[in-house]
């Protein structure tokens, strides 16, 4: 039964290492994330959440441990890395959508560049998942045209659209007015709901305690807590994650 305890752990961290210069911006960090699970990253700023994420596709390199995908080890470069990370979904707080082009043609893109879907059936799947993120009557529209909280929504379908195994959310919303907020939350608690694999940076608290499955408290590089909502929140173990919890409350 090896075979099905592999497919259900997605993204594995083993004594992951990752030094910026003398800065070691991560250490032995040990994760494994579930098909389905929704982990939240919290922490200060600076304590390694953001490069936790880029690690997982890649967008930076490790110097110790192995990270794991679907029980497989990174590629290292090349066709296979390029394809490697069209199955980590990336969603950041700058949008990073395409000015030039309209939503649709930001969406379809990637599909029929990288995967080789046809044009007709990429752009009948970019309809189903802008209506599935609320905004189904923007597709010819341009980014400008578009709210924050559209424009995030529309980067979370373009993420969608490549059926990435897990998506990745670094701080979606820490640009947002509080309605962009609002929408951009629905969005993402509709996703979790409905057992989309998620790791996610937020200073949301609240969408944390509600949503997570899991809690991941990162301090100076360090995994320092690992909990659920509930136990994290109402009885925090350690003085760094008390002291970060009185912050932002
Ligand atoms: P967080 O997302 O929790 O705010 P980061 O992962 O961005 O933290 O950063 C962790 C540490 O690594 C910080 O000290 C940051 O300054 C450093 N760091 C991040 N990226 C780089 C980089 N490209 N070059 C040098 N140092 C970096
Ligand atoms: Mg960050």
């Amino acid at each position: 039964m090896t075979a099905i305890t592999e497919t259900e752990t997605v993204v594995e961290f083993r004594g992951v290492g990752k030094r910026f210069g003398a800065m070691q911006a991560l250490s032995n960090i040990n994760l494994s994330v579930k098909r389905g699970e929704v982990v939240i990253i919290l922490g200060p700023s600076g304590s390694g959440k953001s490069t936790l994420c880029r690690c997982i596709n890649r967008l930076e390199v490790i110097d110790e441990g192995h990270i794991l995908i679907d029980g497989k080890e990174q590629p290292l470069e090349g066709r296979k890395l390029y394809k490697f990370r069209t199955e980590v979904g990336m969603v950041f707080q700058s949008f990073n959508l395409f000015s030039h082009k309209s939503i649709l043609d930001n969406i379809t893109m990637a599909p029929r560049k990288i995967l080789g879907i046809d044009k007709k059936s990429a752009e009948a799947r970019a309809h189903e998942l802008l209506t599935l993120v609320g905004i189904g009557n923007k597709a010819s529209s341009r980014p400008a045209q578009l709210s924050g909280g559209q424009k995030q929504r529309a980067a979370i379908a373009r993420a969608l659209a490549m059926e990435p195994k897990v998506l990745l959310f670094d701080e979606p919303t820490s640009a947002l007015d509080p309605e962009s907020t609002r929408e951009v939350l629905a969005t993402m608690r509709n996703l979790a709901e409905n057992g989309t694999t998620m790791v996610v940076v937020t200073h949301e608290m609240s969408f944390a305690r509600a949503f997570a499955d899991r809690i991941v408290f990162m301090a100076d590089g360090q995994i320092v807590e690992m909990a659920d909502p509930e136990s994290f929140f109402t009885s925090p173990t350690s003085d760094r994650a008390k002291s970060f919890l009185s912050s932002v409350h």
